[in-house]
């Protein structure tokens, strides 16, 4: 059901940005409609989720099938140390709930594959990529190719960090990266990240989303975002469609007519 007017104490809520020049009435309402598919529930999930809820998201389906580490505490805003052990997605929206009682949340506990994530992509309206390797990143965005979802996929490892949306018909993860980087196989548990630089790459995945769902705004459109922390500069690439990529090619003119 859409929703066409919010509450006193919602308005109260997100009265700081409906105040902004940029951001009105019509953006929130715009989030409040929103429904999002966020895959992982980890160092990008965690303050991705987080921020997309408290801004006051309509539609949060969190999909992860990890158990909460001690390790993972590090960087894992929602997780507490009683919380080790139990599934990421059940204590993720149990916290997030805690945080935003308007929020409609989903936790979906399973990893996914090329059969379950047309059922996950189903009435979305964006995906929030947060995975933590290359195969699954490949996975998914054959996924929303298939099913037309726009992409906003982010990856962070050690100091360093990247971000690039992908709308359907205009280019995807495989025409930017190829069919596989043997230099991106790297993942936290054996290469290591820094407690910040998940949550800078995924404030910036989150700011990107907000962006998109409430103005309509798609600045990484065709584009890549690298960013570096030791020297704190950030880059940003454009890429076009790949003619003759395996997963979005018969995506063209064809599907933009219709
Ligand atoms: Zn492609």
């Amino acid at each position: 059901m859409t929703k066409t007017q919010l509450s006193d104490p919602e308005l109260l809520r997100y009265s700081r940005q409906i105040l902004l020049p940029e951001w009105d009435m019509d953006a929130q309402l715009k989030l409040a409609n929103s429904r999002v598919l966020m895959i992982g529930a980890g160092g990008l999930g965690n303050p991705a989720a987080q921020i997309l809820v408290r801004a006051g998201l309509g539609f949060l389906r969190l999909v992860d099938f990890d158990s909460i580490e001690e390790s993972n505490l590090q960087r894992q805003f929602l997780f507490q140390s009683s919380d080790v052990g139990l599934p990421k997605v059940e204590v993720a929206v149990r916290e997030l709930q805690k945080i935003n009682p308007w929020t409609t949340l989903e936790a979906v506990d399973l990893k996914v594959n090329l059969a379950n994530l047309p059922a996950l992509l189903a009435d979305i309206d964006l995906v929030l990529d947060g995975s933590d390797n290359f195969a699954t990143r490949d996975l998914i965005n054959q996924a929303c190719v298939q099913a037309k979802v726009p992409l906003l996929s982010a990856a962070a490892i050690g100091l360093e960090g990247q971000i690039a949306f992908f709308q359907p018909a205009q280019g995807c993860y495989r025409c930017l990266f190829g069919n596989g980087l043997d230099d991106d196989t790297r993942q936290c548990a054996e290469s290591g990240v820094l407690a910040s630089t998940t949550a800078v790459i995924a404030s910036l995945q989150a700011h990107h989303a907000l962006l998109f769902l409430g103005l309509n705004q798609t600045p990484l459109a065709n584009r890549l975002l690298l960013w570096n922390g030791i020297t704190m500069q950030q880059r940003v690439l454009k890429f076009a469609k790949d003619s003759n990529c395996a997963i979005c090619s018969h995506l063209g003119d064809k599907v933009s007519l219709k």
